[in-house]
């Protein structure tokens, strides 16, 4: 027997391809809007330094008017059209969440991966209006000031610098949603199911959807949380991630674990490889093998297992990101640790049996009210 090979491991090297591309995006997007600010910063300094001399002091009248009507100007004039840059990364995003998806499948690439969907469309519009309006809006509360020292001008016209932000947030989740429709068009494809695949230090709600199942077309039951209560998707649908704003989240194509079905996909595949080879197509011959092996693979690996026996351990271990609050997350082990019970042989909720040296560091933090620590160890 071999061992069977762990699908996380391209899962994970496809999660960092993925991050390099989001990356790039929010460069292209938002690289020239932070340039423009910076100068601008530069330029409130400067202008300060000459009109007035020390930060502190008190301006107002003709020439604090005329510095925020300059300003104002410019800020106005910044002219925000990221739309086509964003629209551009969404389709890269498809192209390589099909990709990645039909690689982790074994079925060859795509041939064609589909258009932007029109969520995607309607959420790039709705973030660049509202990153406008921020703009319009923090050049308004500008004009607006009677009296101001430069901490003041600088903290108003911060106001209108959220429009960066937004920006950076509507690339980053465009693009995640976008990878994971291809990855969904790959699953298609290949006749499987998703898998939802949450990172180790994912929030209490995305950490309770790792390793759950939907059909390639199916929602996912956003009710499923380890805290208190899971935040609602909008319109009370999830298809996926990104579930909220710097989702790690991602999909991937599950067959099921299930030797019989693998097996009788594994004999399809068998007879292809034969026709493959009657014919000398060397390329069909190698995909077909490929496909196979993914099938076999899909069968050993229980992947929906895995995942969800690792989020457990995550919520017991208390691995979370700085941005989670640490009560969240005591809570959420004291929740798992009373669904687990303290009997020898008491089994988590996914099946798994709990060793009592996990269970024991878990309870040692919530008497402490504090886990020891919160980061991913990165040798797994
Ligand atoms: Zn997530």
């Amino acid at each position: 027997m071999t061992t069977p090979r762990d699908p996380r491991d391209l899962i994970r090297q496809h999660d960092e391809q993925a991050m390099a591309g989001e990356d790039a995006a929010v460069s292209d997007v938002v690289g020239p809007v932070d340039s423009v600010f910076t100068a601008l910063w530069r330029w409130i300094l400067r202008t300060w330094a000459r009109l007035f001399g020390k930060p502190t002091e008190k301006a107002e009248g003709g020439r604090l008017r005329d510095l925020l009507d300059e300003l104002t100007a410019k800020i106005v004039g910044i002219g925000l059209d990221p739309a086509d840059a964003l629209l551009h990364h969404a389709q890269r995003a498809r192209l390589m969440g099909a990709d990645q998806g039909a690689r982790e499948a074994g079925i060859p690439s795509l041939t064609n991966p589909g258009e932007v969907s029109q969520e995607t469309r309607d959420a790039i519009d709705r973030g660049v209006k509202w990153a406008q309006e921020k703009l319009a809006t923090g050049a308004d509360e500008l004009k607006r000031l009677e009296q101001a020292d430069l901490a003041e001008v600088l903290r108003q016209a911060s106001v209108a610098r959220q429009a960066q932000a937004i920006l950076e947030r509507t690339a980053r989740t465009t693009w995640n949603n976008e990878l994971n429709e291809g990855i969904r068009a790959a699953a298609k494809e290949a006749g499987a199911r998703l898998v939802w695949v949450a990172e180790r230090d994912a929030c209490v709600d995305c950490l309770a959807l790792s390793g759950r199942v939907v059909d390639w077309d199916g929602e996912f039951d956003w009710r499923l949380t380890f805290g208190k209560k899971a935040q609602r998707p909008p319109g009370g649908v999830l298809k996926g991630p990104a579930r909220h704003p710097n989702c790690r989240c991602r999909l991937s194509p599950w067959f099921g674990h299930d030797t019989e079905g693998a097996l009788s996909v594994t004999h399809d595949w068998a007879d292809a490889i034969k026709e493959a080879q009657a014919r000398g197509d060397q390329v069909a011959v190698d995909a077909a093998r490929r496909a196979a092996a993914a099938a076999a693979d899909s069968a050993s690996f229980d992947l929906p297992a895995a995942l969800r026996r690792e989020a457990e351990r995550s919520i017991l271990n208390g691995y979370a990101l700085p941005s989670e609050g640490e009560k969240v997350r005591i809570q959420a082990a004291d929740r798992l640790l009373a669904a687990i019970g303290t009997g020898k042989n008491s089994r988590a909720p996914s099946g798994w049996q709990v060793p009592a040296s996990v269970k024991k560091r878990a309870e040692r933090a919530l008497r402490k009210g504090t886990f020891t620590t919160r980061s991913v160890p990165t040798a797994r």
